[in-house]
């Protein structure tokens, strides 16, 4: 007879979750089988081993216990380590085959030894199990990355509910001996134990593919909107920021200064030393301008030697000052390592309120200021405020991709 707290029948939902792994692993083989990445592959496996398992459980009593007790839990414990060693490799890290087997080997061998004993195998495999459970929870959401969270939450939080409800079981079986005699004894605690184990099969499988989605997508945001030998913002998305940082100034009455660098002489470095010194230099001066840069100021890879920063809330001078100290800096570190000289030139100037300024209109003035900084020798800054402006060129914004 069942418990009336939860009155479903532990063996009915052992084929539950035997069929709900068996559906979950045929599903994801259907679709990746040939393309497995990232840890996917894994994941499948332990889904066929939990299933395998989960059969030879529900024939308890009318299998060899060898089978059904010490096969069926090794193969538990194995398609768990199958599963810590997917998170792990989706998130690329190694995993050592002896993580995989030896948990495997080592339930195996204990609940061989315990064959006879069906209150403490409950007894032991609660710790054990819940300590599976929480590895797998603390692996993927220790290391979730910082634009998802509830992909991470959901996955890491069904272990940590399995592994509670194992823990009390093993506590029950302490307690309440004649309970808890076998794993499909009829008791309540029994039913919600594999019925939580059929939705961790689900929400597991479900969150785990959701991590990989969100990681895409991520990934494929990142592509659209950086240079990727710089990690810079590339173009097109620097245009859409800076038109409303501008809109922000006009709102708001404050300045905004722009910037543009340009790498003196730069065909040299390649034609001396080759394209790869060419592209360690730009990540090199990348990095000196970082780290001059304010917080919220916006650098970008415009072309190929030449960037821009645009400076939200910032006067004329103050953008020249940062300009100049890039260009001191840049004359006097080492870029690469060969010996050769790199400098730059900067064209700056500054939105101070004038009606009508556009983004055009301020790259225009950038641009015209940096063509005389060439002009006059280059290694310098040359300011242009715009009040001059009026017959600065419209530069056009061609919006292709840098790199
Ligand atoms: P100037 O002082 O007038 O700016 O001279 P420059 O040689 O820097 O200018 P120019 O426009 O003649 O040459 C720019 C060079 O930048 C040419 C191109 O090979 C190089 N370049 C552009 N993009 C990349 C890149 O991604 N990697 C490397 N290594 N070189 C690049
Ligand atoms: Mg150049
Ligand atoms: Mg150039």
């Amino acid at each position: 007879m069942n418990d009336p707290l939860f009155p479903l029948d532990a063996r009915t939902l052992v084929v539950v979750a035997f069929t709900s792994s068996i559906l979950m692993a045929a599903v994801l083989w259907f679709v990746f089988a040939g393309r497995f990445r990232d840890g996917l592959a894994r994941w499948t496996q332990s889904l066929w081993v939990q299933a395998l398992a989960w059969l030879l459980i529900a024939l308890l009593g009318e299998i060899p216990d060898v089978v059904s007790v010490a096969a069926a839990n090794g193969l538990l414990a194995l398609g768990w380590s199958l599963q810590f060693a997917a998170v792990l490799e989706f998130q690329r890290r190694r995993v050592p085959s002896v993580l995989v087997w030896a948990p495997a080997v080592i339930v195996f061998v204990l609940f061989f030894l315990l064959i006879d004993d069906a209150r403490l195998r409950l007894i032991v495999g609660g710790p054990l199990y819940g300590a599976f459970c929480t590895l797998i929870a603390g692996a993927a959401f220790t290391h979730r990355p910082t634009y998802g969270f509830r992909a991470y939450g959901l996955f890491a939080s069904g272990y940590l509910v399995a592994a509670t409800v194992l823990f009390l079981r093993s506590v029950g079986a302490w307690v309440e001996p004649q309970e808890y005699a076998a794993a499909l004894a009829p008791h309540s605690h029994q039913g919600l134990l594999y019925f939580v184990a059929c939705a961790l099969v689900v929400s597991s499988s479900l969150a785990y593919l959701l991590m990989h989605r969100e990681r895409a997508d991520e990934e494929t945001r990142r592509l659209a909107t950086t240079d990727p030998l710089t990690d810079l913002f590339n173009r097109r998305t620097f245009i859409e920021l800076a038109e409303r940082e501008l809109a922000r100034s006009r709102r708001d009455s404050t300045s905004l200064s722009l910037m543009i660098l340009d790498l003196d002489h730069f065909k040299q470095v390649n034609d001396t030393y080759g394209h790869l010194v060419g592209d360690d230099v730009l990540v090199a001066f990348t990095g000196l301008i970082r780290d001059r840069a304010r917080r919220g100021d916006l650098v970008v890879r415009y072309g190929g030697e030449e960037f821009c920063v645009l400076l939200p809330a910032t006067s004329l001078p103050a953008a020249v000052a940062l300009a100049e100290r890039i260009r001191a800096s840049t004359a006097v570190t080492a870029l690469t390592a060969h010996p050769i000289k790199i400098t730059v030139s900067v064209g700056v100037t500054a939105y101070a309120g004038a009606p009508g300024v556009t983004l055009e209109t301020l790259l225009a003035r950038a641009d015209e200021a940096l063509y005389r900084a060439k002009h006059e020798g280059r290694n310098r800054v040359v300011a242009l405020p715009l009040a001059e402006t009026g017959a600065a060129q419209q530069r056009p914004l061609p919006l292709e991709h840098v790199g």
